[in-house]
């Protein structure tokens, strides 16, 4: 019997794999990797077998029972058997599913964790998501549930907690700003949209809880997550002395 490795790739970078990340695709005889890895971390897996089972949402995936099944037959054939996720394992990625196929069949598994979003976005800000004086709080949270799924009051962990890092919500935008503003968070509130941290198409959107509709429309289509809170006050951009004279430029030409 294999042993089953479920591997957080980190947000996108190749460099923000774990050393033990490294190691173990290094050993694998068998990759089931998200859609969102990068060539060159699956390239560190040389000897083994890669097979895309990811997701990207509202498109095309592989069923999560069919996916707990495979890895469950891969660690009856394979030693090493990986399955890497993007960010951490452990947060909106569906791995309790995949523990509790592996328990149930009594697999041996390890979890190697992984650089999530929330924490790539604020190192893209420059900012701290906790603060002294100002957030004693963080919660990573989405909006999104599944189809004939249990509603959760996401909205209220939101509003409890002093800086909130919303997963998979760019899509629900309108929804999230104006929830949000119905049970009494401040409009003007600090919020960044930060899509494709730690890539080279990184972008980085500022502005407020009521601009959160208008900053998703500008956004591209990489996975993007929205922070919101006081500390992201720190993180707005000020415009450089070379785009002011450009726009005193073109206002001195108009
Ligand atoms: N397990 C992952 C999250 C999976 S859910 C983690 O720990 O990061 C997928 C969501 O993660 C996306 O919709 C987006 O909100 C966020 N995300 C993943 N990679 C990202 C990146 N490079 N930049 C910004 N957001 C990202």
């Amino acid at each position: 019997m294999g042993k089953v490795y479920l591997v957080g790739a980190g947000p996108g970078a190749p460099d923000l794999l774990t050393l033990r990340a490294s190691e173990i695709l290094k050993r694998a005889d068998i990759v089931f990797h998200d859609a969102l890895v990068h060539p060159r971390t699956l390239g560190l897996a040389a000897r083994a077998q890669k097979i895309a089972v990811g997701k990207r949402s509202g498109r095309h995936s592989t069923a999560q029972k069919f996916i707990n099944k495979r890895l469950v037959d891969a660690a009856r054939i394979y030693k090493v058997v990986v399955r890497l996720k993007g960010g951490d394992p452990t947060l909106f990625g569906r791995v309790q599913e995949e523990i509790d196929a592996l328990r149930r069949a009594q697999i041996n598994f390890e979890i190697v964790p992984g650089v999530t979003a929330a924490t790539a976005a604020a190192a893209e800000l420059g900012v701290s998501l906790t603060r002294r004086g100002m957030s004693r709080s963080v919660t990573l949270v989405t909006p999104r549930s599944a189809k004939g799924e249990r509603e959760n009051d996401w909205a209220a962990s939101v509003l409890a907690a002093d800086t909130a890092v919303i997963y998979m919500g760019a899509g629900l935008a309108e929804a999230i700003s104006a929830e949000l503003i119905r049970r009494g968070r401040s409009k003007d509130t600090p919020l960044a949209l930060v899509e494709s941290a730690s890539l080279p198409e990184r972008c980085v959107f500022h502005g407020t809880l009521a601009d959160l509709p208008r900053l998703a429309r500008l956004a591209g289509a990489g996975p993007a997550t929205v922070l919101l809170g006081e500390v992201l006050k720190a993180a707005i951009a000020k415009p450089s002395a070379a785009a002011i004279e450009e726009i005193e430029a073109l206002l001195r030409q108009a």
